[in-house]
Order: C-alpha cells, then structure tokens, then sequence
C-alpha cells in the first residue's frame, strides 16, 4: 500500500542529497558543547521499506564527532530519512501513518492490513507517537 513515490531509488537520494547538505551545515559550526571543530563520524544504518536494489549509500547516517579529546561529543544532523532509532524509513513512517489516519477518519476503524509486514503494536506506536 505505498505510494509510488516511496517505490523509487531518486526520491530517496533527493532526500539523501538533503540530509548531506544539513550535514555539511553542521560540519562548518563549532562544537554546541566545548567550540572545537567537528569531524566525519558517519555510520550506517539498516532501516526498513526502501525499494529493491537500494544502494548501500543511502543507508549511511550523517553524523559528527567533536575533535577536543576531552569532549568528543558526537553531533547528529536532523534527517529528512531517518526518524530516531525507529526501523523503518521516515517517509514510510509518515507515508502509512498518514494513511492509516485517513482510513481511520473514512471509516471510524484502524485497520492494520496491508502495510508491509509492519506488526499492529507498531503502527499503534506510530500513531501515537505523531499525535502528539
Ligand atoms: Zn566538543
């Protein structure tokens, strides 16, 4: 029951494309914690829902790393793909939360079929989490 959209590899490197660009944003600033210079800590990341054949690129996380050895506080971007530590991709969280809500409101039911092989206690969790 996703959308198109979230069955093709550019729409995720678009989105790639934007979280680099925040990254490198928050690489030209100081430390929030002690001023020094931030350093490439980036890690990957293996979330769930992407289309076939996705390269492993994308699944890397932007991160930083504070270079003062006494602070080396680690600095993570937002991220437009990312959503946390949750296990599915951040557009498909929103893709089916999103759905789901329309459902509810057309129906009066929530009605977990359909969506990937995402349990019920997590979608509950989703949605309740992105009401609040
Ligand atoms: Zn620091």
């Amino acid at each position: 029951m996703l959308p198109e959209l979230l069955k093709k590899k550019s729409f995720f490197f678009h989105l790639y494309k934007i979280d680099k660009q925040i990254a490198e944003q928050y690489r030209a600033m100081p430390c929030p914690f002690c001023g020094d210079r931030l350093y490439c800590a980036n890690y990957f990341r293996k979330p769930r829902g992407e289309p076939d054949g996705f390269p492993k690129e994308y699944f890397k996380r932007f991160s930083l790393c504070c270079g003062n050895q006494d602070c080396r506080h680690r600095v993570i971007p937002p991220s437009c793909r990312f959503m946390g530590r949750k296990f599915y991709w951040f557009p498909v969280i929103i893709s089916v939360v999103s759905d789901i809500q329309g459902s509810i409101l057309e129906t009066g039911k929530f009605d977990p079929s359909g969506y990937l092989d995402i349990s019920r206690n997590t979608l509950k969790k989703w949605l309740n989490f992105l009401q609040h």
